[in-house]
């Protein structure tokens, strides 16, 4: 079976490579052809040997997705919608910033964790990408627009913490200085919040940005919207958050959904506020984007503002997020790869 060289960390590339009898450092060459120079002919690989070059011809590929779409929101946000090589379709948003141009990556076809608000969840989790499938969105999204992408977020379909190796790898491969050279400051991981994960995830010390899913602050108005919560209710997330802050000393970005009359009151912010008290953190929160199979309608501007000031004033750090692209369902939780549209 040929093999997808975007798959292979440099450190796993370089031991397969010394493994063939091959020299470590070609990985390193191979990366700066792949990532630097964006060629995956093997033949314009000219500093490898003829055996290296014959020897990936015969046994490698360097396959990018097969772009579907390309939809252009009016705020220049472009939704690519990509077929895998087992034909599920898969979607990635781009977004441009004052700051650079971010890429918002799927990490599994569908989602098993099910949340109630989530268009994502709709699908139940069919497979998870492979590390391979991950690097090639950002490539072809490169690709396509010629953009250079400076800042990734794992916050497409799927729970990167379901996925946990593949995603930990992509991120390797991305943030490599012989390759991608994405910074892991501008790397972020969004998780419904396995706690478990969050440990190990700690335990790789590699500046990567977190971002957890928390969205209430009472475990029954959390588990109504994330079954999640009944194996890891508030507290234990938090214990687990905590832990994460001790160990890696960077801050932990919570987000928040705002759900007209659920969790949007006064007394929502000032537990919210409780509960995050002396922990190093900021607030995102999320106006919510309307998904048809759902009833639940997103918080009036009002109540936004209203929330986001009663934070403040009690010492949380918190923004309200814009919106990109609701325009062509490219938003939060409005991802589900649909072919029509
Ligand atoms: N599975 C991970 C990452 C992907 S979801 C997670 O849940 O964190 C990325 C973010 O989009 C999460 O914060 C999620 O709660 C949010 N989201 C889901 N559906 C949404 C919707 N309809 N409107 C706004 N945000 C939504
Ligand atoms: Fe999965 Fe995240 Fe959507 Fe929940 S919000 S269903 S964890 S993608």
């Amino acid at each position: 079976m040929m093999i997808n060289l975007y798959g292979y960390t440099l450190k796993q590339l370089e031991n397969y490579l010394e493994h063939q009898g091959f020299k470590a450092f070609n990985a390193r060459q191979i990366f700066q052809w792949l990532y630097k120079k964006h060629t995956s002919d093997f033949d314009r690989m000219t500093n490898l040997s003829k055996a290296l070059r014959e020897h990936l011809k015969q046994t490698h590929h360097v396959t990018s997705l097969d772009l579907f779409t390309a939809q252009k929101s009016a705020d220049g946000t472009v939704k690519f919608l990509f077929a895998l090589a087992d034909d599920h379709l898969i979607e990635a948003v781009l977004m441009r910033h004052f700051y650079g141009v971010s890429l918002c990556i799927t990490t599994q076809v569908g989602c098993n964790i099910g949340c109630s608000f989530c268009a994502s969840g709709l699908k139940k989790r069919i497979r998870n990408l492979k590390t391979a499938e991950m690097v090639a969105q950002v490539m072809a999204a490169q690709k396509k627009t010629g953009e250079k992408i400076s800042h990734v977020v794992l916050m497409g379909t799927g729970e990167p913490f379901d996925n946990f190796d593949n995603c930990m790898d992509f991120i390797d491969i991305i943030k490599e200085p012989h390759g991608l050279e994405i910074g892991a400051r501008h790397i972020t991981v969004s998780t419904s919040g396995i706690v478990p994960k969050i440990d190990a995830f700690a335990e790789r010390q590699n500046q990567v940005n977190l971002a957890i899913s928390l969205h209430a602050t009472t475990d029954k108005l959390r588990s109504a919207l994330m079954p999640i919560n009944d194996a890891y209710p508030i507290a234990e997330l938090l214990a687990g958050v905590k832990r994460y802050i001790t160990s890696t000393n960077r801050r932990v970005t919570f987000e928040y959904l705002m759900l007209k009359g659920l969790n949007d009151s006064i007394s929502d912010a000032d537990r919210l506020s409780d509960l995050l008290r002396g922990i190093n953190c900021y607030v995102n929160l999320i106006p919510y984007n309307p998904i048809s199979e759902f009833d639940y309608q997103g918080s009036e501007k009002k109540v936004q503002t209203a929330f986001h000031q009663r934070l403040l004033k009690r010492g949380i750090t918190a923004t309200l997020r814009e919106e990109k692209g609701a325009d062509i369902d490219a938003a939060c939780g409005q991802l589900r790869a649909k072919k029509t549209k």
